[in-house]
């Protein structure tokens, strides 16, 4: 039983049919970016009306049902968060739970375009982490996979983030012909700067321009080609997050493997997703969903939210079933990273 207690009582932890606890919900604030990442989103988007997005306060509403519930970490993902008109209102008002310890961490996912204005008061405001993605150190390239994004900034956001004492981690997704010479570089640039590296498959999630198929490369490949070069050593370190880690000897640095098209990460998912139009995702590759933003809107009092939330975590599915092959060409889930957060 949670020790937070709601208008209906006693708060009861979030638990789903197969027992898994949810503690960590993953918040997009916008579906809007400043990069037009070509794995992520077409080039030519059509976002959402501003009237269907939750506003900040009612993104402050639910995160805090999610926290008095047993939810203990928050990520503020996207889109892009940054770009978010005020967003640093959300990450205040949040970060009264970590003072009352309910949260044990508010964090954030981003690109890093915006981070040399705001790592300061984010660091201000309790965050302690940010994951920074970043595909590829070359800036022909990194201008070719994120269309309209410039490394010189994302570098630049890099080093405010650090300056400002945030924990980095960087994230690239491995690219089948953009990227796949440059995880040696990658490993050096994050360990020799002491970030955690991770590896990310990419997940066939929205329509793109192009062929999803000609993007994808397995992590089984890229870590037995890392193995050529590198002493990969196992550890049992856990972020709670799908992540796989191991240790590069040579470094000393640590590197992650997200592979959720060869390794299935479902039965210790923790986790779910919420959309910035108050959609419920129980599970990143799965349709199914529930609507936080009628209860929320219908009345100022949690019950009816409570309720949705209760009824969501009974749908919780066991797992996903993402494929990408030649006969599967159309996304597995139609909505893009970009809706859900990744
Ligand atoms: N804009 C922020 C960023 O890029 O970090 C946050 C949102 S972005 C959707 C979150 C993460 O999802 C990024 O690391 C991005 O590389 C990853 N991502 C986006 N589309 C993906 C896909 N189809 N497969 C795998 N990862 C993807
Ligand atoms: Fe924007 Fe992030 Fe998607 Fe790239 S991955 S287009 S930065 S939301």
């Amino acid at each position: 039983m949670s020790e937070h207690a709601s208008k209906l009582g006693p708060a009861r932890e979030l638990v789903d049919p197969f027992g898994r606890h949810v503690s960590y919900l993953r918040v997009s604030v916008t579906d809007r970016c400043d990069f037009r990442c070509t794995y992520c989103m077409s080039e030519h988007m059509t976002f959402l009306p501003r009237k269907d997005l939750l506003t900040l306060e009612e993104l402050d509403r639910v995160c805090s049902a999610f926290v008095a519930r047993g939810v203990r970490k928050l990520r503020i993902t996207g889109g892009e968060p940054l770009v978010r008109k005020n967003i640093l209102w959300l990450f205040r008002a949040l970060s009264r739970h970590l003072d009352t310890r309910a949260l044990d961490e508010l964090t954030l996912t981003t690109n890093a375009s915006q981070l040399t204005r705001f790592a300061a008061d984010l660091k201000a405001a309790g965050v302690r982490r940010v994951n920074i993605s970043l595909d590829t150190l070359k800036p022909d390239r990194f201008r070719a996979i994120t269309r309209w994004g410039d490394l010189a900034d994302v570098l630049a956001g890099i080093d405010a983030a650090e300056k400002a004492g945030l924990a980095v981690k960087l994230n690239a997704v491995a690219l089948k012909g953009m990227n796949e010479d440059e995880f040696d570089d990658l490993i050096r640039f994050a360990h020799g700067r002491g970030f955690d590296l991770t590896l990310i498959e990419t997940m066939p999630m929205g329509d793109i321009d192009g062929d999803r198929t000609d993007q994808y490369l397995p992590l089984s490949i890229v870590r037995a080609r890392l193995m050529d070069r590198w002493t990969l050593e196992d550890i049992p370190f856990h972020t709670g997050g799908p992540a796989r880690y191991v240790r590069i000897a040579e470094t000393s640095g640590r590197l992650g493997f997200i592979t959720p098209m060869t390794h299935n990460f479902c039965e210790s998912c923790n986790r779910v997703r919420l959309t910035c139009t108050g959609t419920l995702y129980m599970c990143l590759g799965q349709n199914d969903a529930a609507d936080l933003r009628a209860p929320l809107r219908t009345s100022t009092d949690d019950a009816l939210l409570m309720r949705a939330i209760d009824e969501a975590i009974s749908r919780k599915p066991k797992g996903h079933d993402f494929v990408i092959d030649r006969r599967t060409r159309r996304p597995a889930v139609a909505r893009h990273m970009s809706v859900t957060g990744g």
